[in-house]
């Protein structure tokens, strides 16, 4: 059995619909069909969301009206039967009358991710009914039904595996299953969901849970470039990375692949492969446990990072310092991504301001604290790279004109990074491209 993701691009058109339905119908294989929702329907839901915690809602409203046309639209064109045309519509208003529901009622974050919800439940619904429409048979599977996160919001891999394959048992004779990407359970019981982007990491943890051949991630792009092309002009695909380059890709800002999604592929070694939903039969990027060749691979940024630097005249004497100084970011369950030290002080970064306040003050006390925001990772991410010769004389040469805040070298063999202010990412990513990859 294998998983084939579609993201919101290959859904967003019902011509795409279509090239979905002939893509998943290509072989014999059983499997199960990962959607997004629709491309721009998350985004208008988060907007939704905004408006109504800010107690907008005449705007909401009027959000609200505007997407649901959207999908008049969209489900005229998808469907030819009158039939379909009237389930299709059913759906339609099913969904736009609760968030019209939602308008009456006061909001709170429950409600909000109820919200968010409606993207990927529409997108699978809808999709279903177009495969009804061509008698294409097949199974709904509702992925909050066993999609699950703890209360830290990590995701229950044992019970996930356990639920799904109780509801696979149900369907011997099947070979298509269709489930929502991105939409989950938490502890609670509520409708949660993997954070955006998700839908990656549901692929690929559905593909871990039922052991798949193969988990696919369809998008619109030909694989992982080894740059960041919506920012450099010349990039290009990468034929294989291994798990951990692209695990490091994926957490360090690469777009195509959601930050946690490589780990489920990788504890239980099933391939991931990107590809490239408008360009089929292109080769795309494989992730496996090899990573197939040496040296620098990739380069990504992450935006939203915070510097934080405790300097203490006594940490050279003091041992315990850093573990005191690690507790704290423990307490506040906020990872650290880069760290540097020097005899008088310690340098560290983390992508979340949710606790900053309560982290800095009780940092105080071991040292002069001071805060650098609106900074970026930049990582350069490849196979041994720390052993190819002239990786360092060349990064460096090509960045002597950015003020380079941290640099972390030597942490694994696969991965040099370095701290910039934002505003000099995009010129950083440009003269990397260049002085690395020779590409201008
Ligand atoms: P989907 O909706 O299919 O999940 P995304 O928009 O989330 O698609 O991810 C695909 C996009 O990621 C590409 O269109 C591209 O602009 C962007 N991207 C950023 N960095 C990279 C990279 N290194 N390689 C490929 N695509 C990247
Ligand atoms: N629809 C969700 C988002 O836009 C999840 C995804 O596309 O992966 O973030
Ligand atoms: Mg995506």
């Amino acid at each position: 059995m294998k998983v084939m993701k579609f993201g919101g691009t290959s859904v967003g058109k019902p011509e795409r619909m279509h090239q979905v339905m002939e893509l998943i119908t290509r072989d014999e294989e059983p499997k199960i069909v990962v959607l997004s929702a629709l491309s721009g329907t998350t985004n208008a839901l988060v907007a939704i969301g905004d408006s109504l915690s800010k107690g907008e809602k005449e705007k909401a409203k009027a959000q609200i009206d505007k997407l649901s046309e959207h999908y008049q639209e969209f489900i005229t064109a998808l469907v030819e039967k009158e039939d379909a045309l009237q389930k299709a519509q059913a759906i339609v208003h099913e969904h736009f009358e609760f968030l019209h529901i939602i308008l009456k009622i006061s909001f709170n974050q429950a409600l909000n991710k109820d919200i968010l919800a409606q993207g990927e439940l529409l997108s699978t619904k809808l999709f279903c009914v177009y495969l009804e429409e061509r008698g294409i048979p097949h199974v709904l599977l509702p992925a909050l039904d066993f999609m699950t996160i703890d209360a830290f919001d990590e995701p229950q891999i044992g019970s996930i595996k356990v639920k799904l394959s109780q509801i696979l048992q149900h369907h011997p004779d099947q070979k298509l299953f269709i489930t929502q990407g991105y939409i989950s359970r938490n502890a609670k019981g509520e409708v949660d969901n993997l954070k955006r982007g998700g839908s990656d990491y549901s692929a690929s943890l559905i593909a871990a849970a039922i052991q798949a051949s193969v988990c696919e991630i369809w998008t619109d792009i030909n694989g992982m470039h080894n740059n960041d092309p919506r920012v450099v002009n010349k990039t290009f695909p990468i034929d294989q990375l291994s798990f951990e380059e692209a695990a490091e890709l994926a957490y360090f800002g690469a777009k195509i692949l959601h930050p946690a999604s490589i780990w489920p592929a990788q504890t239980y070694n099933i391939p991931v492969k990107l590809l490239n939903t408008m360009e089929p039969d292109a080769k795309g990027t494989l992730i496996v446990q090899e990573a197939g060749s040496k040296g620098v691979k990739a380069i990504a940024a992450k935006d939203g990072i915070y510097a934080i630097k405790i300097k203490s005249s006594r940490m050279l004497l003091a041992y315990g310092f850093l573990r005191k100084i690690f507790e704290v970011f423990e307490k506040y369950r906020t990872p650290i991504d880069m760290i540097t030290t020097s005899e008088v002080a310690v340098s560290l970064t983390i992508d979340s301001a949710y606790y900053l306040k309560a982290i800095l003050k009780e940092l105080e006390p071991f040292g002069t604290v001071e805060i650098d925001d609106h900074q970026s990772i930049v990582s350069i991410v490849g196979n041994e790279i720390t052993h190819t010769p002239d990786v360092l004389s060349k990064l460096f040469a090509a960045l002597s004109s950015v003020p380079v805040r941290m640099v972390s070298y030597g942490g694994s063999r696969h991965n040099v990074s370095v701290l910039i202010p934002s505003q000099h990412k995009v010129k950083t990513l440009q003269l990397l491209n260049e002085g690395l990859f020779g590409l201008s």
